[in-house]
């Protein structure tokens, strides 16, 4: 494959980071961005240097793009998939994919039929902490892992950025909490029972907003999930996810400011695993921006091999079913 042509969907929050970080890497063009509303397309087209659309069908159909990268909210990803799959075209699709099966089970369905490559932008496992982290066990550091805490608490107002979270009836599972449970399986493996309890502490929201999920996994480790967008801290961690990782021989600690613990019975050693902050960063420390840079990275790289990225959507159908599985324990 030469130079790599996509088109973007959905011009808002977010994808201002889709878009800078395409034009950062190396043999990926994106000839067009649209949104409905023509302001944004036009604002996003100006980053990327393509072209401004206000209608999705019309973009593919005049570029005939390889690719598009749906960063759209949930209720509208069934419908763009559908019709970038018409044209042609491998998909991205932002998280969550879906809050119902039947309409992730089709996008999953109608990609293979197809025979594209369908990934789901499932950024935090490429996050800078979460990839050292896994590089550790997989250099032997802890032994074999039996326990995890992954920790995703704090009370930073995420609302302003993204208002439609206040009236969402299903917040922390479906918008941070697939983060999590994708990480408990990158660290952990498969998971075989879900326990879960779920709260709303801020009475004005429509959705929960505190989580705790135990997690089996196939070989009886355990797996703590705690999320809350209601705790009062200072120093905030946010955007920050704390981890503790045990093994049968030593134990990984991230904690605030980047901070990694490596130790065991003999000691124990710090590391500094802060992101390298890309240079449009414009708040913050870069975490989550340099995460999105290294998961297109791994698109690129995946339709450069003719290979399934690691967050395909029938990957990604796994977390999925533990995000229902949460919801359906704690209602229960
Ligand atoms: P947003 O509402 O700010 O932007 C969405 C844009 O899509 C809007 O401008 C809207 O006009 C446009 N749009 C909707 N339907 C369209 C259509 N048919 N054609 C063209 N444009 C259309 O939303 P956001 O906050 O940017 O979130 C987008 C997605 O990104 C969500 O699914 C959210 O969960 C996800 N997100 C992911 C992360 C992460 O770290 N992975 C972080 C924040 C948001």
């Amino acid at each position: 494959m030469g130079e790599i042509r996509g088109c973007v969907i959905g011009a808002g929050y977010f994808a201002r980071n889709h878009l800078h970080a395409w034009k950062d890497l190396e043999g990926v063009t994106i000839a067009g961005v649209c949104d409905l509303d023509s302001r944004r397309a036009e604002a996003g087209a100006d980053i990327v240097g393509g072209r401004a659309f206000g209608d999705a069908a019309a973009m593919l159909d005049a570029l005939k793009p390889d690719f598009v990268d749906i960063v759209t909210t949930h209720e509208t990803h069934r419908a763009l998939v559908e019709l970038a799959v018409d044209a042609g075209c491998h998909v991205i699709c932002q998280k969550p994919l879906a809050l119902d099966r039947d309409d992730a089970t089709a996008m999953v369905d109608v990609c293979g039929r197809a025979g594209v490559h369908f990934m789901v932008h499932e950024n935090f496992r490429y996050q800078a902490p979460m990839q050292a982290a896994r590089r550790m066990i997989d250099n032997g550091r802890i032994g074999r892992p039996n326990y995890a805490r992954i920790q995703h608490r704090h009370h930073h107002d995420i609302f302003s950025a993204q208002p439609y979270l206040r009236t969402e009836p299903q917040l922390a599972i479906m918008d941070v909490g697939v983060h999590m449970l994708d990480l408990a399986r990158f660290f952990m493996g498969e998971v075989h029972d879900l326990y879960a309890r779920t709260r709303r502490v801020q009475r004005e929201l429509a959705g929960e907003d505190s989580v705790v999920i135990s997690l089996g996994h196939d070989d009886e480790a355990a797996t703590l999930v705690d999320i809350s967008f209601a705790t009062w801290m200072q120093p905030d961690p946010f955007p920050q996810t704390l981890l503790r990782i045990a093994g049968d021989e030593g134990t990984i600690e991230i904690g605030e400011g980047f901070h990694m613990r490596v130790s065991n019975s003999r000691g124990g050693e710090n590391f500094d695993v802060s992101p390298k902050s890309p240079a449009w960063v414009r708040s913050g420390d870069g975490l989550i921006e340099q995460s999105v840079v290294v998961i297109q990275q791994h698109w690129l790289d995946c339709l450069r091999r003719d290979v399934d990225p690691a967050t395909s959507g029938a990957d990604n159908l796994k977390v999925l079913d533990l995000a229902w599985r949460a919801y359906e324990e704690a209602a229960a």
